[in-house]
């Protein structure tokens, strides 16, 4: 029997009302038999989300200031979803116990994991499913890394023993048995981790919005949803900054080529994205999606003769590594080399990186460029498709931008163009309008 696995984000779970809705949605199909559940979010933009008052709890309360009158807020949220749908269900004991860790500066971890905890026992409540506490099958090392094959054996056994069940995400367990978090938006992971663990078919991840867009709806007017997208695509876009997933959360699911489907809990007739694995995705359209960012420096360092000068390049990144940064792109001409990277990690440490590059290689120029946007122009369709670059600098050229940067992955799946970033919004409506209207 076909099995799914669902990650509710926050404003889907942010009050009774959406309590209803989610129940609606897992009801209607008895496959869907797993639930992650996130911690209450916004119920209207100037709404804060639960996460956020307890990392301020926290906070007040390693100053030792008065945490009574947030705390009390955040009971009062998930008591006003207990009384609204009825249930006869009573946290005051967990709350003081939350109290309490607060009181004897408990982890910042632990205080952050409760809001998708106490949410996750109220959802499994009202579903009559049982409640799995994450800290039990979710595992990291020592050093903080997740633990991937633990997790998996256990989280199996325990999905065995449990037909219907719900499990809250954001955080696991250390081995000294305290709790840790993923990063923000984690409880996407946890989802991707259960789907793994249970084999499921398919995925689902019901947010506010139905799937993703083919641009970012604040640079580009009104772009088109995308209806099927590669694990790999995705990745990409989401490295140049389209939000929607977290990004790590794709990493579980790809080992199992479960596909995704990204849901719009207040709009569950509308069909979503489907995440899939490369091979399962017929190719529609040349450009799945355009993605950007704005924030890059370039560092240039230029010499005679540098092409036949062995180990330049490596002894050029061996500085910047030293320094603790990645960088993005290096590209390169015969007697250039370009190191673009992100100048809020340049920012302090540039004057010693010009000086290391000088000592490592003593070059005849080195200079930083800075306000650099990177777009990401992605699409499966793409390989091995003629005339595609030439298409985005014809646009390019016609709406008067200046290319700074050109770099195709050897995938071919990706073109990333770096420009001015006084030209970014104009470019990336240019590239959007070529391939999509
Ligand atoms: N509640 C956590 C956050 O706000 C995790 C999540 O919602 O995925 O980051």
């Amino acid at each position: 029997m076909s099995l799914k696995v669902l990650k509710f984000g926050g404003t889907s779970l942010a009050d009774a009302e959406h309590f209803r809705q989610v129940a609606n949605i897992i009801k209607s199909e008895p496959e869907r038999r797993y639930v992650v559940a996130s911690a209450p979010g916004k119920r209207y933009s100037s709404d804060i989300k639960v996460t956020d008052m307890l990392y301020k709890c926290y906070e007040l309360s390693i100053n030792e200031e008065s945490v009574d009158e947030i705390f009390e807020e955040i009971c009062e949220r998930y008591n006003s979803i207990i009384r609204d749908l009825e249930l006869d269900m009573d946290l005051s004991e967990a709350y003081a116990k939350i109290r309490l860790s607060l009181a004897h500066n408990s982890g910042r971890d632990y205080i952050a994991s409760r809001g998708e905890y106490l949410n996750a026992m109220i959802l499994a409540k009202y579903l009559g499913f049982d409640f799995i506490d994450a800290k039990k099958v979710i595992f990291f090392n020592d050093d903080g890394s997740f633990d991937a094959e633990k997790t998996n054996n256990t989280m199996k056994e325990y999905l065995s023993r449990h037909t219907y069940a719900v499990i809250p995400g954001f955080y696991g367990s250390m081995p000294n048995g305290t709790i840790k978090t993923f990063s923000r938006g984690g409880s996407d992971i946890t989802g991707s981790i259960v789907a793994r663990a249970a084999s499921a078919s398919l995925y689902e991840n019901w947010t506010d919005v139905s799937g993703f867009l083919m641009a970012d709806p604040r640079v580009v007017p009104d772009p088109k949803p995308i209806d099927v997208i590669t694990y790999k695509e995705l990745r990409e876009l989401s490295y140049m900054g389209a939000t929607v997933l977290h990004e790590d959360s794709i990493f579980p699911v790809r080992y199992s080529k479960i596909p995704i489907n990204v849901r719009n809990t207040n709009r569950p007739e509308d069909k979503g994205t489907m995440i899939v694995p490369q091979d399962d995705a017929a190719v529609g359209s040349i450009v799945t999606g355009i993605a950007g960012k704005s924030g890059f420096s370039t560092i240039s360092v230029e010499k005679d003769m540098m092409n036949s000068e062995l180990g330049f390049g490596r002894r050029v990144l061996q500085v910047i590594e030293e320094a603790g940064i990645s960088f993005e792109h290096l590209p390169s001409g015969i007697d250039t080399l370009s190191v673009v990277l992100s100048s809020k990690e340049l920012a302090g440490k540039r004057a010693d990186i010009m000086a290391g590059i000088c000592k490592a290689v003593n070059p005849d120029n080195i200079y930083v460029e800075e306000n650099l946007a990177l777009i990401a122009v992605v699409g499966r369709g793409m390989v091995k498709a003629k005339g595609t670059s030439a298409r985005i600098f014809a646009a390019l050229a016609a709406a008067d931008v200046n290319i700074r940067m050109i770099d195709q992955g050897s995938c071919e799946m990706n073109i990333i163009i770096g420009v001015d970033a006084n030209d970014y919004v104009v470019a990336l409506n240019a590239i959007y309008n070529e391939f999509v209207k």
